[in-house]
């Protein structure tokens, strides 16, 4: 597999899954742009580790449920780069609650950040997409959008938006040689889960037919094949990678 020539959009860059896709990309020959929102710090450290793979990298900050930061992230890379042949869409967010509680704030976040900010970089990026041809867009799902899980109604419900998304804008955009294929991560070890209660990690590691957590590299891997030639057959697909939850 490689990306050479390529140069990679990957939203919330800096951490976690998204930073594991930004280094994978990379040391398969793209160049990166990515955007983080909490610590320039860290954004400047992963941007150095690509630089040290001899890749241009680029990080920006920006957040993906504004449209405004969208744009100017999106114009700072195309000056930068000239040119972006695949978006990753990853950030994204969690604010679980039981329905029953779960407030306004927590369900409009969740959307905002995970299905809107889909929305509004792909939207900013697609006409050029669509000029350039030959493009791939991957987006961050979640098995959660395809089971549904009890105190996750807005993320589910986010993450089902997202599927919906990829294969409508699949069918959209498919005759212009741009494929739009979704990864659907189970439980992977970053950040996001960190915070869940041991006795939540135990039930879930009960189901997990591989019995391990997954490490964000499993979902690079599986966005890096989306990415590349490798999969120039295939658009439209949600790709479960879950060591086996789902079956
Ligand atoms: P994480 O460690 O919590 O990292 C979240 C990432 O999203 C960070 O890079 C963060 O950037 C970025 N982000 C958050 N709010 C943002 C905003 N408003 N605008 C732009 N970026 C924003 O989570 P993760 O586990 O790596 O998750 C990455 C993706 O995988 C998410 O879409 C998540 O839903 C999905 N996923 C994760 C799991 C899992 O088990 N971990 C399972 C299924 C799906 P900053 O650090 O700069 O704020």
């Amino acid at each position: 597999m490689e990306l050479k020539g390529k140069v990679a959009l990957v939203t919330g860059g800096s951490r976690g899954i998204g930073k594991s896709i930004a280094i994978k990309l990379a040391s398969l020959g793209s160049d990166v742009l990515f955007s983080y929102t909490s610590n320039a710090d860290r954004a400047k450290e992963v941007q150095a580790e690509i630089e040290r793979m001899g890749r241009r990298a680029l990080a920006i900050k920006a957040d993906v449920s504004k449209i405004d930061d969208v744009e100017r992230m999106i114009q700072e890379g195309m000056n930068y780069f000239s040119q972006i042949d695949i978006l990753v869409n990853n950030a994204g967010v969690t604010k679980d609650n039981l329905l029953m509680r779960m407030t306004e704030e927590e369900w409009n976040n969740v959307m905002d950040v995970n299905l809107k900010g889909t929305f509004n970089v792909t939207k900013c990026l697609i006409r050029n997409m669509i000029k350039q041809k030959n493009c791939s867009i991957i987006n961050v799902a979640s098995i959660v959008g395809i089971s549904g899980n009890a105190g996750q109604c807005n993320y589910s419900a986010s993450k089902a938006g997202i599927i919906g998304f990829t294969k409508s804008l699949a069918k959209e955009v498919g005759k212009k040689n741009i494929r739009v294929n979704a990864v659907a991560p189970g439980f992977i070890a970053t950040d996001m889960t960190k915070k869940l209660p041991e006795k939540v990690v135990e039930e879930y590691l009960e189901k997990i037919t591989l019995n391990k957590l997954g490490e964000p590299e499993d979902i690079a891997n599986a966005v890096a094949f989306l990415a590349s030639d490798m999969s120039k057959y295939i658009t439209g697909q949600i790709i479960v990678v879950d060591g086996g939850i789902l079956i």
